[in-house]
């Protein structure tokens, strides 16, 4: 293609996906089934239509079609604020003077400042259709909260948000944004719930987790009536709803002959990089392309590089189904870092099973490189980017400084997630030489997997 590649490569309405696209449909060796805590047998639709909503339970459970209408509505809602612009980092390719050839996903275009808002709108749209009055849910770094503040008021629908204490304590204007979207929002562990008295009791001085927040969340979904909770990342309904990210990536690309050879997104519990990778990974399990996928976490709580295998709670509180997946255990706590969006100790049980697999590989970075790395990018492509974020900016340069070494012409796409307004605690603490890079020993993480369920 002799057309030079716009800076930014926008796709027309026409042109935006109207089906989301379920990799699992492509697996042959399927994710292991969601498991009743009590019964430790596969969770029935029935049992998690108590907790979820009905549709998004189909979801959960749909392992075989392979794409799913986007409902007209959702698809409405998407158009204002997407496509998301897939844009060629030319600025920072000629700062790097590397041969790789960058492009990013960005996310951030919208107020909730994330791709979380893909799948809010999708799960909002449900709970309204069924009748719901609405859905409690847990934040952590405040973004998901956000997110489905914005969705709910667009739907007239109720929304409860626990808020890991810490973040509601670090990032009081997220919680405004929320709240001027009509949530209320709790910090987290609380006197609302008995799961969080009882948390309280044990350990009166936490700053919260995320698994402590989802046990609160769950408790007000199951004791009020017309509730039902709603998780923002981990389940595959949510990878699901952020295939749109991939879905556009991939025809934008295709529109101008581009094919990536590394896909780089950073993984909490792996949705923005679960939906970014879907299409291609799709590719790649019908044999017709294959490509590299790299997962990037925080080496302050690293699931996929240092977790194991297996069956384990969703939340400290054990209320939730049992998943399988790379985990570090439901009662680690990861150091207070700032990615707080990257600091859930389990990861998708797809992406989970892929990397199993060695169908995807995973790095773990520390986080004042990661910052190094966010500052560098902000400062030549403009984006002030998001911690979480920040971390597929720094493998993506890493990978693109390895092509500088050899001289590839090797095209890479990461997922920019985010943009970094409401973190500015974290890039404080990084412009002062304040911020610090914990690493947890092994002893700290065998402590963690001892207490594992026992399930073969
Ligand atoms: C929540 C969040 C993440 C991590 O969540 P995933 O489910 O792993 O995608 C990454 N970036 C931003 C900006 C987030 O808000």
């Amino acid at each position: 293609m002799s057309e030079k590649i716009p800076y930014k490569i926008y796709l027309e309405e026409h042109e935006m996906p109207k089906q989301w696209y379920n990799v699992r449909a492509d697996m042959q060796k399927k994710p292991a089934p969601l498991l009743n805590p009590a019964t430790l047998q596969p969770c029935t639709a029935e049992e998690l239509g108590n907790v979820f909503c009905d549709e998004l339970v189909k979801q959960e459970l749909n392992e075989t079609d392979r794409y799913i209408d986007i409902p007209e509505e959702i698809q409405e809602f998407y158009k204002m604020y997407r496509p998301s612009p897939l844009v060629r980092a030319y600025c920072l390719e000629k700062k790097l003077d590397t041969p790789a050839k960058i492009y990013y996903k960005f996310e951030g275009n919208n107020t909730s400042g994330s791709h979380k808002l893909n799948s809010a709108i999708a799960q909002a749209y449900y709970a309204k259709q069924q009748g719901l009055k609405g859905v409690t849910t847990e934040t952590g770094a405040g973004q998901w909260g956000t997110a489905l503040s914005m969705a709910c008021s667009y739907f007239d629908l109720d929304c409860q948000v626990y808020m890991v204490k810490c973040s509601y304590e670090q990032k009081p204007f997220r919680r405004e944004v929320m709240r001027t979207y009509g949530a209320n929002v709790t910090p987290s562990p609380s006197t609302t719930t008995e799961v969080g008295r009882k948390i309280l009791a044990e350990f009166p001085d936490t700053n919260g987790s995320l698994g402590c927040a989802i046990s609160e969340a769950v408790e007000k979904a199951t004791t009020q009536d017309g509730y039902r909770y709603v998780l923002g990342s981990v389940l595959s309904q949510v990878l699901l709803h952020q295939s749109v990210i991939g879905m556009e990536s991939k025809i934008a690309m295709d529109k101008y002959g581009i094919t990536p050879d590394i896909i780089i997104g950073c993984a909490g519990g792996g949705s923005n990089l679960g939906g970014l990778i879907s299409p291609f990974m799709g590719e790649k399990l019908r044999g017709e392309k294959d490509y590299r996928f790299i997962a990037v976490e925080p080496a302050s709580c690293p699931s996929l590089t240092r977790g194991v295998y297996a069956y384990d709670f969703c939340d400290t509180g054990k209320v939730c189904p049992l998943q399988k997946m790379y985990t570090l255990g439901s009662g680690f706590m990861p150091s207070a870092n700032h990615a707080g969006g990257l600091r859930y100790h389990g990861m998708s049980a797809v992406l989970s099973e892929l990397y199993d697999q060695g169908l995807m590989e995973a790095v773990s970075v520390e986080q004042t490189a990661v910052f190094e790395a966010a500052q560098q990018f902000a400062r030549v492509e403009g984006i002030l980017p998001a911690p979480e974020s920040s971390h597929a900016i720094k493998c993506a340069i890493d990978e693109a400084m390895k092509c500088k070494e050899t001289g590839e012409e090797k095209t890479i796409l990461f997922g920019l997630t985010g943009t970094g307004y409401f973190d500015m605690y974290a890039y404080g603490a990084y412009n002062d030489g304040r911020m610090s890079d914990y690493i947890p020993t092994d002893e700290e993480l065998q402590k963690s997997f001892d207490t594992l369920p026992k399930i073969d």
